[in-house]
């Protein structure tokens, strides 16, 4: 941290500058920004983080323009601290506010996920290195002369260099020291971001390949916003494509921003870029140390990175010369932020790129209705890989009528998929089974008294996991250990699972091949990136021969040797209120069966479903995309539903039911009463509900749903509502625009 008057670094950067008093928004939850005083004679540009007093603390704020100068300056507080960065560009001030605007959050909550990274603000650590004095020891030991050796040729190493270098002990660097031969410096650390080796061809690109790179090459002009898709099946070669569109970005010396859903996971996409460019990208998502994330934001901010991957809340990186943001899997549910600051990741990033002026890429395989349209619209240019590279084909796509399949009881796997398992084996393929369920059962019943067990906390019933005997809420993380005893009847032995998780699915497989290796690929297993590497790399060398998992599976792998892919319940994500059910469940089921046969071995896919004449489960079967997409489009339009008209949910909770219940009924009444008749037609507030999720962590939730025609802009008036609507004590109310969950 800098003190104020240090500000040489900044005139050079920005536009306006204030003297005397500033206006500043704070990193926390508050929407106006406040007057401050600077001390005589210093200047701010717009922009500038600064730390200020605020009620009895420090805290990080941005300079958002020039006070409103309603009150003295001598009344006002001074700011404590400059901070030593560059100021937040226009752009990024722009989309603070924009985004905040949009998303009905406070302007503070958006630039606190800007300045994510509390340590990027404070001064540097410094480290201790180690130099040679070019004298030699009166007495020179082996391991001495080894690190004097080593040091010769560096300029300074630190000590754990050093120790890795020559696997000598810390107390012989520090012996060296003593005697003056050594001599120790402290110094600033500074990241070392390797530049990406951009002018090695790594592939040579297939002609259909090199057509899509050229043609998306063109589209992105410098310094123009435009939004594409490249929209290639599963397997054609989209990853490399766009490494390869990255390329002319960087050698101009712009940044490139990777958003990708998995990316904890996603250690096979790390190893291919790695391969590829020669250095690892900087990465970002919430588990990474602070050092990297410290080191990461200041790279980010000083254009000393040039590719940065992350999960969703990279968006919000203060890149200084951003050229391009690549939102891959564009469709997946992962981009849309449920807490906090409720905000979808792909549609700020086209905000961004649109303030920024810098060019969109949109890549799935199956786009979401909302970039179809667009592009239908020509808002949107799109790119297409119809075909697998290579000589790789699609998989066959093939459903089981399960209401045919006679079934025992707590079986769930047909005797054709069974046999389909044991062909791929016996030719040494592999073979994984999707169900979107975690655990063993989702649901536990008493067969003496019918009573189900449920979560204290949530209306959820508790999920059995048998790989650590434990029943557990997957709502709000309450886990106990399983019970023998009903607790409303007393009855023992009586509690039984019904349904299946992955882990019985699991038994089942097992039950007919004892001696396969079988692993499972959930949240519970793929808990974090070694995890996720270790289970991958069994998964590719072929040590596995049977995966059961969840939607994990489903993103982005390439394992060449899995040629079957069974799904255990297609309709499991049909059934329910939600709007998207069928775009969902297309894209995830298109996209698990994406997994199949991706190299020389062909793939086939078996769907398990009670609905084998359901739009969705055809369009599967059939490889018809598009026209799924146009039958879904025209049902949407004809309900008005987004795409084609806006909707936001607004969400009350609180530990009192009637309260809660009240508010809500309360807002609703105001909403009606100011939507004038004219709006009427337009706007139409639906509810309140008791949510599916009613309670959740301890509290009661009701929902409104509020629905208007495309042209309409919804914000204003919620906000309206929500000013109108007395405060009530305890109840917290959450505004969703473009909800993606109905719970
Ligand atoms: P998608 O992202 O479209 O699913 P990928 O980019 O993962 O497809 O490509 C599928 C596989 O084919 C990957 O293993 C990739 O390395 C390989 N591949 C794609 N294009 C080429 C190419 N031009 N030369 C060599 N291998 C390629
Ligand atoms: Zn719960």
């Amino acid at each position: 941290m800098q003190h104020v008057d240090a500000i040489s670094e900044q005139e050079k950067v920005q536009e306006k500058f204030h003297s005397e008093t500033v206006s500043v928004l704070l990193a926390i939850p508050l929407d106006i920004p406040f007057d401050y005083s600077l001390p005589t004679g210093t200047k701010l540009a717009t922009g500038s983080i600064v730390r200020v007093p605020f009620r009895g603390r420090i805290v990080f704020g941005a300079v958002w323009g020039a006070s409103e100068g309603k009150v003295e300056k001598k009344s006002l507080k001074e700011i404590d601290g400059l901070v030593d960065v560059p100021p937040l560009k226009h752009a990024i001030r722009e989309l603070v506010d924009w985004a905040a605007s949009y998303n009905l959050s406070k302007r503070g909550a958006v630039l606190k996920m800007i300045l994510s990274s509390q340590s990027a603000l404070m001064p540097p650590n410094k480290i201790k290195i180690y130099q040679s004095t070019n004298t030699q020891p009166d007495k020179l030991t082996s391991t001495r002369e080894k690190v004097l050796k080593e040091l010769s040729n560096k300029k300074s190493m630190t000590v754990k260099e050093i120790v890795e270098a020559t696997g000598v002990s810390t107390s012989v660097i520090k012996g060296l020291v003593n005697i003056g031969c050594l001599q120790e410096l402290e110094q600033v650390r500074e990241p070392n971001f390797l530049p990406p080796n951009i002018t090695e061809d790594y592939f040579s690109l297939s002609p259909p390949q090199l057509k899509a790179t050229e043609s998306l090459i063109r589209h992105i002009h410098n310094n123009i916003f435009s939004v594409s898709l490249l929209d290639g099946v599963t397997g054609s070669g989209k990853t490399e494509v766009y490494f390869e569109v990255m390329k002319p970005i960087i050698a101009l010396g712009k940044q490139v921003l990777i958003l990708l859903p998995e990316i904890a996971l996603s250690t096979q996409w790390l190893h291919r870029f790695t391969e590829r460019f020669g250095t690892k990208p900087a990465i970002w998502h919430s588990d990474i140390s602070n050092r990297v994330r410290a080191d990461t934001w200041r790279a980010v901010c000083n254009n000393s990175v040039s590719i940065v991957v992350g999960a969703r809340s990279a968006l919000w990186l203060p890149f200084s010369e951003l050229g391009l943001i690549i939102v891959d899997e564009e469709h997946d549910s992962a981009y849309k932020q449920e807490e906090g600051v409720i905000y979808h990741a792909r549609d700020m990033a086209v905000a961004r790129g649109k303030k920024e002026s810098s060019p969109v890429l949109l890549v799935s395989a199956t786009p979401s209705l909302e970039t179809i349209k667009n592009v239908d619209m020509g808002k949107y240019n799109r790119v297409n890989l119809p075909d697998r590279y290579a000589n790789a084909k699609m998989p066959t796509i093939d459903s089981i009528d399960m209401r045919q399949c006679s079934m025992p009881s707590n079986r769930w796997l047909a005797p054709k998929l069974i046999e389909e398992i044991r062909a791929t084996l016996n030719i040494g393929e592999q073979a994984a089974l999707f169900l979107n369920r975690r655990g063993y059962a989702p649901l536990t019943l008493c067969r003496a008294c019918g009573h189900r067990l449920q979560c204290t906390n949530c209306s959820a019933w508790l999920v059995e996991h048998r790989d650590n005997m434990t029943l557990n809420c997957h709502h709000c993380g309450f886990s106990m250990p399983k019970i023998k005893i009903c607790p409303s009847c007393n009855v023992e032995g009586k509690l039984a699972p019904c349904g299946p998780g992955v882990e019985r699915i699991a038994e089942e497989v097992l039950s007919f091949f004892p001696d396969i290796n079988l692993d499972i690929a959930t949240s519970d297993t793929m808990t974090g990136p070694k995890e996720a590497e270790k289970l991958i790399k069994r998964i590719e060398s072929g040590e596995s021969d049977v995966i059961v998992g969840t939607q994990i599976i489903s993103k982005g792998y390439h394992f060449p040797m899995l040629t079957l892919i069974g799904i255990v319940d297609a309709d499991l994500g049909l059934s329910g209120g939600d709007l998207r059910a069928a775009e969902q469940t297309y894209q995830l089921l298109h996209q698990v069966s994406g997994r199949a046969g991706r190299a020389e071995r062909k793939g086939r896919v078996i769907l398990q479903t009670y609905m084998p004449d359901h739009p969705v489960i055809k369009a599967l079967a059939k490889g018809n995309r598009d026209n799924f997409l146009k039958q879904e489009a025209e049902a949407r339009s004809k309900n008005s539903l987004p795409p084609y008209g806006r909707l936001a949910a607004l969400i009350f909770s609180g530990t009192n039911n009637q309260t809660v219940s009240k508010a809500a009924r309360d807002l609703v009444i105001i909403a009606k009463k100011s939507t004038s008749s004219a709006d009427h037609s337009k706007i139409i507030v639906l509810g309140p509900a008791p949510a599916p999720l009613t309670y959740l962590r301890g509290k009661y939730r009701y929902r409104v749903l509020v629905k208007a025609r495309e042209d309409i802009l919804l914000q204003p008036h919620l906000k309206k509502w929500i000013e109108s609507l007395r405060p009530i004590s305890k109840v917290r109310i959450q505004i969703d625009v473009d909800p993606r969950s109905f719970l």
